[in-house]
């Protein structure tokens, strides 16, 4: 889905993402770790050009998309983009927050994206909350909902920036749970977070970022349980 080459991203000189190389391919599930201010959201946000990246290239399914003439609107219906504060429309209800994308993007018609919203309402338990606001909702329903407001898109991909980072501990299981069926489904995802236990039980992939750079890249069993660099063997030890 993605491929990307020599990512640099900078702010002021720094280097948040150096010599960035990867692929994404469909239905894998990659989970990006390492410590605060390593670069993971950096080159999450450049993923999605939320963040313009400095040098490199990121390919979408084949084409160059960070390039002056690339049509980014419809480049990041494709991709949907899951925050850690969940970042729903407080003045709208559930399903408004849910349709709203697909229908202003002309992607379905209203009637249609009523009818999806509705069918994925009911599938996270949460069909009879579809006319209320978010302020009424729990933490672990607002995100589940902001990743349902994903879904609607048919998105090629769903990148996942901290999404349990904000929610009290008795949340976080139910948004986790969501994640893992849609991972079991081979929705492709790329997740930064946390969570380590999620990340062997889920990941298709792990990549493991210091300063800007992957320094490990593998299976959850090489990354976590069997780490090379001893940068990530301190880190495994004080998180585990
Ligand atoms: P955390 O685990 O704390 O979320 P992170 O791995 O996501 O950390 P980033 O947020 O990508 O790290 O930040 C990487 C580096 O880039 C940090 O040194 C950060 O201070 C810097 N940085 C990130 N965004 C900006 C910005 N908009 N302006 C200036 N510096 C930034
Ligand atoms: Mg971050």
């Amino acid at each position: 889905v993605f491929r990307v080459n020599h990512l640099v991203k900078q702010f002021n000189g720094l280097r948040a993402v150096n010599d960035v190389s990867t692929e994404i391919h469909q239905g894998e599930a990659v989970f990006v770790l390492g410590p605060s201010g390593s670069g993971k959201s950096t080159f999450l946000r450049c993923l999605n050009l939320l963040e313009e990246p400095g040098s490199g290239e990121i390919y979408f399914k084949g084409g160059l998309i960070n390039r002056p003439k690339a049509d980014i609107n419809k480049f990041r219906q494709q991709v949907g983009m899951v925050f850690q504060h969940f970042n729903l429309f407080p003045h709208l209800t559930i399903l408004e927050n849910i349709t709203i994308a697909p229908v202003k993007t002309g992607r379905s018609s209203r009637a249609e994206a009523t009818a999806k919203a509705d069918a994925l309402l009911k599938r996270i338990g949460l069909y009879d909350k579809r006319d209320v606001y978010p302020q009424q909702l729990s933490g672990g329903q607002k995100q589940r909902i902001a990743i349902v407001r994903a879904l609607v898109m048919n998105p090629d991909v769903i990148l996942f920036d901290e999404p349990t980072s904000a929610l009290d501990p008795e949340m976080v299981g139910e948004v986790l749970a969501l994640m893992k069926d849609l991972a079991q489904e081979g929705m492709t995802m790329v997740v930064v977070t946390h969570e380590i236990g999620f990340a062997r039980e889920v990941a298709s992939r792990v990549m493991f970022m210091d300063a800007g750079r992957v320094v490990e890249e593998g299976t959850p069993a090489d990354v976590i349980d069997n780490p090379k660099n001893p940068r990530l063997q301190e880190f495994f030890s004080k998180v585990l």
